[in-house]
């Protein structure tokens, strides 16, 4: 086959010359002035009291706006110079001047959104009324009611400086004490020291043995500096609850639902009709030990392939077999895809210094995206590649809508990706060469059922629990290890035979300050995609305007509102999300029959 697409991304188009580029050092030092102008703006900003000062807020936003995209710009084409060099120097020491160039932005934002509180409600719903101002009234509204919640300005720029170290420091701390960790595992009969990503790599192994010792040598690591851990979180669940307190904040929920802009009966909706319908994926872990010779899986068998697939597709493959079934469903995503790939977007050469991972960040100056990963070839390399070219088509889709309306919250994030990667993931399953093949591209899907269902509930039950108890006091590691087993048992619904104590010291998301309860929303964002899909299947390809439709709206409006509209779903019922439950009970219900039938 012949390459039509780059493997390499493009790059210098945006700033030529990498972490040495002129053009970047120009766009950087552009920066300062822009903010020292946004700051006295800022300074300057009385609070509107009358129905004329709509001009003045139509301003500031076109301000906001254009310092925003400068700083988004640089920072998204920073972020791709580290991804694909993880030993370039000068990308690091652009990426601090970058975050501080963020953060002075930020406060001087934050004084206009206090400022906007003070306006009287009356005059408020007038100024809502007005022309320049009317397309903005989602977003002015939330920041409105957001600052309403906080602390006077003047406390609140005392609790941001004081997180520096206070905070945000516990964070890169327990960075720091991950990093330090090495664990020496054989494989293949030869002794390897590992990190701890490198070694949680092998939880997948094919080999019971490696997989065993891996766990073992992590959970001794784990254990060994739980202590430091435990103060760790303790610290940040700590400083966190009692910035809750000053603020009369009474549940630790409101922040991360207040983010991602839902309520909370839509959330306890969707765990109960998620905790009701555990059985079909308890039945598939049951199946799953039999087929590795157990009665019942361990924690580190959860990830252990069954069988393995061994298609493989070269990038242009890849490529190809994206598009074909891209087109199925809808032009549009055919033809954003298409350029996306030969206009060189996306990186995807296997490479060493390249980070681990993947994901897809906006350019907005210049409307254009780049995606970062490693493609090996494996059909999980396809649908990662399809996830995040869905990531990418969001951003397409926001193009029509001003800057200011754009910012999605992490829950509708993931429908786009989601919804890219079903496409080709049920393709390929359909596709597949033999029943060996479809059994493991059908696992492929159901584990991602399990981790949405099981194991993130699990992060989710863990988390809620420790803020009770820590609200009374510090939690020893002894007790957060029980809290940890308790969670899992219950979250995997009986069916572990034993759990992983230490996932509370392994786990990074649990030490990320700026986003508490980063779990419930990759379930919600999975389920949500999920019915936006059924949708899809239903109406065929006259779907793609209306999905599009949907797209424009995540960032103007709330999930329930979101829903309503789009789908005609009332997300806060259970009835919603057992609709997306069940097509993922199909696919652990065919995976059992398949495997029993080879039995
Ligand atoms: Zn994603």
């Amino acid at each position: 086959m012949t390459v039509k697409y780059p493997e390499v991304w493009d790059l210098d188009v945006l700033f030529p010359g990498g972490s040495d580029s002129a053009e970047l050092r120009v766009h950087m030092d552009e920066a300062g002035p822009k903010l020292v102008e946004f700051e006295k703006l800022s300074r300057n900003f009385s609070v509107p009291e009358k129905t004329e000062d709509a001009r003045q807020v139509a301003e500031v936003l076109e301000a906001v706006k254009d310092v925003m995209l400068h700083l988004r710009q640089s920072g998204a084409f920073i972020g791709c110079l580290q991804a694909q060099n993880t030993e370039d120097k000068k990308a690091s020491l652009l990426q601090s001047e970058s975050s501080s160039l963020s953060a002075r932005f930020s406060s001087a934002l934050q004084k206009i959104q206090q400022d906007l509180t003070k306006t009287d409600d009356a005059v408020w719903s007038e100024l809502m009324k007005d022309e320049e101002l009317s397309e903005f009234t989602f977003v002015l509204n939330e920041w409105r009611t957001k600052a309403k919640l906080l602390l006077s300005e003047k406390e609140e720029n005392l609790i941001t400086a004081l997180s520096m170290d206070g905070y945000h420091g516990w964070s890169q701390l327990y960075d720091m004490l991950v990093g330090e960790i090495k664990v020496k595992i054989t494989v293949d009969g030869e002794e390897k020291v590992m990190s701890v990503g490198q070694a949680n790599n092998l939880s997948a192994h094919a080999d019971a043995a490696v997989r065993k010792e891996s766990y073992d040598k992590l959970e001794e690591a784990w254990t060994e500096k739980e202590e430091f851990f435990a103060k760790t979180l303790n610290s940040i669940g700590g400083f966190r609850l009692e910035v809750y307190k000053k603020r009369g904040w009474e549940n630790p929920l409101q922040e991360p639902l207040q983010m991602n802009r839902m309520e909370q009966k839509t959330l306890d909706a969707m765990w109960s009709a998620i905790s009701k319908h555990k059985q079909p994926f308890v039945s598939y872990l049951d199946q799953k030990a039999k087929l590795l010779g157990k009665d019942k899986l361990d924690w580190y068998d959860v990830d252990a392939p069954v069988t393995e697939s061994t298609q493989t597709f070269s990038y242009q493959e890849g490529a190809e077999f994206i598009l074909e079934h891209f087109k199925k469903f809808g032009p549009e995503l055919e033809k954003f895809s298409r350029n996306a790939f030969e206009k060189g977007w996306i990186e995807a050469e296997d490479r060493p210094n390249k980070r681990p991972g993947g994901f897809c960040t906006g350019l907005p100056m210049t409307e254009e995206s780049r995606i970062f990963m490693t493609y090996s070839g494996s059909m999980s390399n396809v649908a990662t590649l399809a996830h995040e070219l869905g990531h990418a088509f969001h951003s397409y889709a926001l193009r029509p809508v001003h800057q200011i309306n754009r910012s999605y919250a992490m829950n509708v994030a993931e429908t786009a990706s989601t919804f890219a990667e079903m496409i080709v993931a049920d393709a390929a399953v359909k596709n597949a060469s033999s029943t060996d093949e479809k059994i493991a591209l059908l696992e492929d899907k159901v584990q991602r059922s399990v981790a949405f269902f099981m194991n993130i509930h699990s992060r989710f039950l863990f988390e809620t629990r420790f803020y009770d108890e820590r609200k009374k006091g510090v939690v020893p590691a002894s007790r957060l290890n029980e809290l940890m087993e308790e969670a899992q048992m219950e979250g995997f619904g009986g069916g572990l035979k034993s759990a992983h104590p230490h996932f509370w010291a392994s786990k990074l998301h649990f030490y990320i300050t700026n986003v508490p309860f980063y779990n419930f929303p990759y379930t919600f964002g999975y389920l949500f995609s999920l019915s936006v899909y059924a949708k899809a299947l239903e109406e065929g390809a006259g779907f793609e305007e209306k999905y599009m439709a949907l797209l424009r709206d995540t960032a103007i409006m709330t999930a329930e509102d979101l829903a309503l509209k789009h789908l005609g779903e009332d997300i806060t019922q259970e009835a919603f999300w057992e609709k997306g439950i069940a097509l993922c009970v199909k696919d652990a219900e065919e995976f059992i029959s398949l495997t029993s039938s080879t039995d």
